[in-house]
């Protein structure tokens, strides 16, 4: 009796792990992209199944580089439309602090449900382009803090709790 209910339980410990692994998370983006999670928590903001919907959460080489502009991020999407992989262009690489601002750019796109941008280029972290990422990091805390107030989720999960 003892040795079928151990057996059970382990099976349900790898099933529950292996459901885990489905989205494949690139280790330069995970600690980003745990940060991001803690702010989520602090600001209500739900992000575990939206999390499990994805793929991948990915640097790639596919995405276009060139003097006129270059794709630096991007969500792509399945046949109905559906968010599949939140990828970002290897050349962030370069530099880790305008990682953590693309990062954060793109998650906000999908976990905080920014459809639009912001602006074109105000300084912020959701602007279409960023003409200097280093006013953005001088300015994080209150940066991070615009992003998730403002956002489509946190306005929408407030007003459930409209009276
Ligand atoms: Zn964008």
């Amino acid at each position: 009796m003892k040795k079928s209910f151990i057996a059970l339980f382990g099976l349900f410990c790898i099933t529950f792990s292996s459901a885990q692994n489905d989205v494949k998370i690139d280790g330069r983006l995970k600690p980003h992209l745990d940060k991001f999670f803690e702010y989520c928590k602090q600001y209500d903001i739900e992000y575990h199944d939206k999390l499990f919907k994805l793929k991948n959460i990915d640097i790639v080489d596919t995405l276009t580089i060139s003097q006129k502009g270059s794709t630096l991020g991007m969500l792509t999407r399945d046949k109905n439309n559906k968010v599949e992989n939140i990828v970002i262009n290897w050349i962030v690489l370069l530099d880790q602090e305008i990682l953590k601002v693309v990062a954060f750019h793109e998650f906000a796109h999908y976990f905080l449900e920014y459809k639009k941008h912001i602006c074109h280029d105000c300084g912020q972290i959701m602007a279409v382009v960023n003409s200097s990422y280093f006013d953005i990091i001088k300015d994080w805390d209150h940066q991070v803090k615009t992003l998730f107030v403002d956002s489509p989720a946190y306005k929408k999960q407030k007003n459930l709790f409209l009276p």
